[in-house]
């Protein structure tokens, strides 16, 4: 079984380093740190560390290792919620002596010793919750806040149709055995400040509809100074815009002054985006990707060939309701 093989090589290593991808979101981070804090709590006398960049707005969630090269050193990696060599935050995933990956995004590449890849899963957090339930990895009420609100965050509270009856499974036997207090996590994931709701309600005022029921707006370094807010803020915005009417798909596209891209997010109830993201140094669920841009030129492309997905979508479902 997986989760025997996955437990037997954290077992045998005693230094082991937990890695995820660039630009962290909840999951990327819970799952991470909650499976080094449990890692930690079965075997005390390991080293353990998550390393990547920390990420301010989700330090509720715990904090982030400091990485140093003597972590290579006889070291088991474990990367988690990311498919893809290009995407590892922070180390050189070739220096580890062996190494696993657990993910749920739709296979990209293989570089692991061992690869648990489940896209049927609705966040990395609830693989890592199969996997302590499943071996003697072992479990208390803070590392149950971080799994259960990295499965609350990447299935925008159980909305998304990858919520499946396992995950119900899952979430029902960590609150039974924890008494987690869920609505502090939640006041943790969605307290916000009142100027991201004047910046949502600018987005909502300002997106372009085409007819085929493509969304999206350019979110320039002048919008997100007015309303002040970060390229993150404005890419996380994109969750919000669901299940509307009239729109099929849609993206938000923020500058990153920092990196010098333009970053995507793009946020789909029926067309599939991965795909097209990839051609755009991007990837993702088949739902829900995003992509880096080098201007807004290749914007325009993507633009036009999501809004082409839309087209296509739409026609079929009118074929298939006319019928
Ligand atoms: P985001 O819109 O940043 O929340 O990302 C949505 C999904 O797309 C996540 O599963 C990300 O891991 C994935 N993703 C975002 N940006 C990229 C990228 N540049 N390359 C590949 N996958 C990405």
């Amino acid at each position: 079984m997986i989760y025997s093989k996955i437990f037997r090589l954290i077992k045998k290593y005693d230094k082991i380093v937990l890695v995820r991808h660039v630009g962290p979101d909840p999951d990327a981070l819970a799952s991470t740190l909650g499976l080094r804090d449990s890692i930690r709590l079965t075997f005390p006398k390991k080293e353990v560390y998550a390393v990547g960049a920390f990420a301010s707005n989700f330090k509720y969630l715990g904090h982030v290792d400091k990485f140093d090269e003597s972590m290579y050193d006889n070291a088991l990696m474990i990367v988690l919620d990311n498919p893809d060599i290009k995407r590892i935050d922070g180390v050189d995933y070739t220096k580890f002596e062996k190494r696993i990956k657990i993910d749920h995004h739709p296979f990209v590449e293989e570089f692991c010793d061992i690869e648990w890849i489940d896209d049927t899963a609705s966040s990395a957090s609830q693989m890592v919750l199969e996997l302590i339930f499943n071996t003697r990895l072992k479990l208390n009420t803070k590392i149950a806040e971080k799994l259960f609100a990295g499965i609350v965050s990447d299935t925008d509270r159980f909305l998304y149709s990858y919520t499946t009856p396992k995950t119900l499974k899952l979430v029902s036997r960590l609150i039974e055995e924890t008494n987690l207090d869920f609505r502090s996590v939640y006041n943790n994931l969605y307290l916000r400040p009142i100027k991201e709701i004047r910046f949502q309600g600018y987005i909502a005022n300002n997106l372009t509809i085409t007819p085929n029921g493509f969304a999206y707006i350019k979110l320039n370094d002048e919008i997100l100074k007015e309303y002040n807010v970060d390229s993150s803020t404005a890419g996380n915005m994109v969750n919000n815009f669901n299940y509307i009417n009239e729109i099929y798909a849609w993206a938000m596209f923020s500058l990153d002054k920092a990196n010098n891209v333009i970053k995507a997010s793009i946020r789909s109830r029926g067309p599939v985006i991965n795909e097209i993201a990839s051609h755009f140094n991007g990837g993702g669920h088949a739902l829900a990707s995003g992509a880096r841009l080098k201007d807004f030129n290749e914007v325009d492309k993507l633009v036009l060939e999501l809004d082409e997905a839309c087209r296509v979508y739409t026609s079929f479902i009118k074929e298939t309701t006319e019928e």
